[in-house]
């Protein structure tokens, strides 16, 4: 998809109304992790170093559900934003408003303003027309850098772009950059790895990379209702009986389209699912009785890693185990260290994969790490994002 980036618009003496992701996890007032802070600065700066701007910043901050809730002000972030900006910053009371419009109007060059929590009225995840073009009067042009939000078609997010000319930040660029080949035209062979908790959240996704890839890897707690179709035993790993249909869809689906399943082939397991449990190795694909699959084994971690260090292009959702509990991560730290050595285009898109390979600090060996966890979940279903379909070159 060709989307038109903030480079494409004329910035100069504009009003700049970008949408960030500062959707940040706050404690006692304070922030406690600012990368998504972080993330958006390119963007701003670049914005503010052109003639004349005034930045203009709009966000949604937790879920108040169309109310008024102090402990999801924005308030909140400003100390910060003014530390990583190196600039003031002005908190305006609200997102819309009389009074918003006065502290536009009189801003200057060079200004930030930082816009309440646009959450705070219930139009906002409604999409209402009206409300997004009272928000679009808060500037002359739109850039939109929030790609965690981008699966929503919300009001900051895709209404607004209704009612001025509209563009990406730098943010949302480089996820279109990553993701579009991936949905296109992937480099072969293209290896897709799947972990996580449960088939259930991840068949639209393992459905979509079927027509695509030439490898699927299936590890994490979904890979034991796999295993069992196969016929293998599970112990007391997760199984979800529900699913047991959509995985033997998936196995008869790679078959017929000539993809290479990988599933587990030996296993670290548990007797009781906790943090403090003992590991114990299991050397075949069988899990006996009383025991629960917690992580993949060395051989599994070869067995994958083979298949990953040929990859010309790579995506991964999910980890491979319960990698929250220190005795279990270690089949997630080696699939990311093989991921971080591959030669291909390394992807990795999801919550908890990307909480991986920034708790075990490979994030700066992969190409992408993603900064939305649904939206890239969505994304690689081929499902359409109204937030980056809205900000097409065409429109
Ligand atoms: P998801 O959000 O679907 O990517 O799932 C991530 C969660 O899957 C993490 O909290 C992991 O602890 C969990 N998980 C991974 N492997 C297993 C497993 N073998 N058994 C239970 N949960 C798992």
């Amino acid at each position: 998809m060709n989307i038109k980036t903030v480079k494409d618009l004329d910035l100069t003496g504009k009003k700049c109304l970008v949408r960030v992701d500062f959707n940040v996890p706050l404690k006692g007032g304070l922030v406690t992790d600012d990368t998504r802070i972080k993330a958006a600065l390119p963007t701003l700066t670049y914005i503010l170093k052109q003639q004349g701007t005034t930045l203009i910043l709009m966000s949604h901050l937790g879920r108040p559900k169309g109310e008024v809730k102090e402990e999801f002000s924005l308030r909140q972030v400003k100390p910060r934003l003014e530390e990583l900006l190196g600039c003031k910053v002005t908190m305006a009371p609200d997102c819309i408003g009389p009074e918003v419009e006065k502290i536009i109007k009189t801003s200057r060059p060079g200004d930030v303003i930082l816009l309440e929590n646009v959450r705070f009225h219930s139009e906002e995840t409604k999409n209402n027309a009206h409300f997004a073009e009272e928000l679009a009067k808060n500037g002359e042009v739109y850039i939109n850098d929030a790609f965690g939000t981008a699966h929503r078609a919300h009001a900051s997010t895709e209404g607004v772009t209704h009612f001025l000319p509209s563009a990406a930040g730098f943010l949302i660029e480089k996820e279109v950059k990553f993701f579009e080949p991936l949905l296109t035209n992937p480099e072969k062979p293209f290896v897709a790895i799947v972990g996580g908790a449960k088939v259930s959240s991840k068949i639209g996704v393992m459905e979509s990379l079927l027509t695509r890839c030439s490898s699927l890897i299936i590890a994490g707690g979904m890979a034991y209702t796999f295993l069992k179709v196969t016929g293998y035993t599970i112990g007391n790993s997760l199984f979800e009986e529900d699913f047991v249909k959509t995985a033997q869809d998936v196995l008869d689906k790679a078959k017929e389209k000539g993809v290479e399943i990988l599933l587990p082939i030996d296993h670290v397991c548990a007797k009781e699912f906790s943090a403090e449990a003992s590991p114990v190795y299991i050397e075949s694909v069988d899990i006996p009785a009383g025991l629960i699959g917690m992580d993949i084994g060395p051989k599994t971690i070869e067995s994958f890693g083979s298949v990953i260090s040929k990859a010309r292009s790579l995506v991964w959702n999910g980890p491979m185990g319960v990698f929250e509990f220190e005795t279990f991560s270690k089949g997630t730290v080696a699939i990311a260290e093989k991921v971080a050595e591959c030669g291909g285009i390394t992807v990795v898109g999801g919550g908890d994969s990307v909480a991986a390979v920034n708790k075990f600090g490979f994030s700066t060996r992969i190409d992408h790490v993603s900064t939305g966890g649904g939206a890239s979940l969505e994304y690689l279903e081929g499902k359409t994002l109204p937030g980056i379909t809205a900000l097409k070159k065409e429109k």
